[in-house]
């Protein structure tokens, strides 16, 4: 492997990527803002770079990992010069999770200048960076991601194609939510379960062995809504019941319960809706179908 990657970004997840690279034999050119992040790569093989300028300079591949929107905006589009640094083979990847809209708006002015680009931010933690065994979610035109390739089987052990550029921002983002707003429902729900004074290792079990713990995608949605049958396994009348005792037994516990707040006045419009015998499942179909979201 002699290509030479500019990687930009040496974080919790770029610098344990970074140096998977190096130490694979890529001529890594790393750049961070703290130089002792810098130092860490060094360690591991790559070459410091002085600026981001410095770290383009020759690259067949170049890599950001930078926390937000904004920073990558200020690095690929600022100061910094890079459509006359960057080498007119040279192919961009960034990996940060990002707005899907700034990514769009990326590979426009990247496309615009005569360069390729390509999406590809991760799943998974930093221990899976640490070990290459990401999850990337890319987008990009086949013959980039072809090329980018080699250096996507270093940094992961699951490398998705998502569609056109774009589009692994957009499958992270979704990823995300989901993750992240089930993160704050568990925790409403084990702290729930705490203050009822239940077992915590005894709900654990419980929980995992219903819908609650092994969750929809996996159970009921691929056997209900998505296959476009809506008869009631569970209809959405009593859902929204059992969610209805639940806001009130943790109101009484002054447990909170935002997520399930929130969730309840989909449930209600369902009623209002006369779609109460449907399954619940069919909350996404009417979502899907509301006048409230873009076609
Ligand atoms: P981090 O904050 O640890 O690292 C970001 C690095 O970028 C820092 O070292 C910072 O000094 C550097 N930086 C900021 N501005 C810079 C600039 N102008 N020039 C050069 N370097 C600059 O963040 P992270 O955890 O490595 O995350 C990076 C991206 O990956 C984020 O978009 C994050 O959402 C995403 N991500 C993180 C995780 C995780 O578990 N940490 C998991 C998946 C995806």
């Amino acid at each position: 492997m002699t290509a030479i990657v500019g990687f930009i970004g040496l974080g919790i997840m770029g610098g344990p990527m970074a140096r998977n690279l190096a130490r694979a034999g890529f001529h890594v050119q790393a750049f961070d803002l703290r130089s002792d992040a810098i130092q860490m790569a060094v360690n591991s093989g790559a070459k410091a770079a002085k600026s981001v300028s410095d770290a383009v300079v020759g690259a067949e591949f170049v890599i950001t990992m930078l926390p937000n929107s904004e920073h990558i905006l200020d690095v690929m589009l600022g100061d910094n010069d890079i459509f006359e640094k960057l080498d007119p083979n040279g192919l961009y990847i960034d990996m940060s999770t990002i707005a899907p809209t700034v990514t769009d708006q990326l590979a426009q002015e990247m496309h615009a200048h005569g360069f390729s680009m390509i999406d590809a931010p991760v799943g998974r933690q930093s221990s899976n960076a640490e070990q290459g065994t990401l999850l990337i979610m890319v987008g990009g035109e086949k013959t980039d991601i072809d090329r980018a390739m080699p250096l996507f089987e270093i940094m992961g052990s699951d490398i998705v194609h998502c569609g056109a550029v774009g589009n692994g921002s957009r499958m992270k983002i979704v990823n995300n939510y989901m993750s992240i707003t089930l993160n704050a429902l568990t925790a409403e729900a084990l702290n729930l379960a705490d203050v009822s004074g239940l077992n915590r290792e005894l709900v654990c079990n419980v929980l995992l062995g219903t819908v609650a713990g092994q969750g929809h995608l996996s159970t009921t949605y691929p056997v209900k809504v998505l296959q476009g049958d809506l008869t009631p396994g569970f209809p959405i009348d009593l859902a929204n019941k059992d969610l209805g005792l639940a806001l009130d037994f943790a109101s009484g516990l002054e447990a909170p319960v935002k997520t399930g707040e929130a969730s309840k006045d989909y449930y209600d419009t369902a009623s209002a809706r006369s779609l109460g015998r449907n399954d619940w499942t069919s909350i996404y179909k009417m979502i899907r179908e509301s006048d409230r979201q873009p076609k």
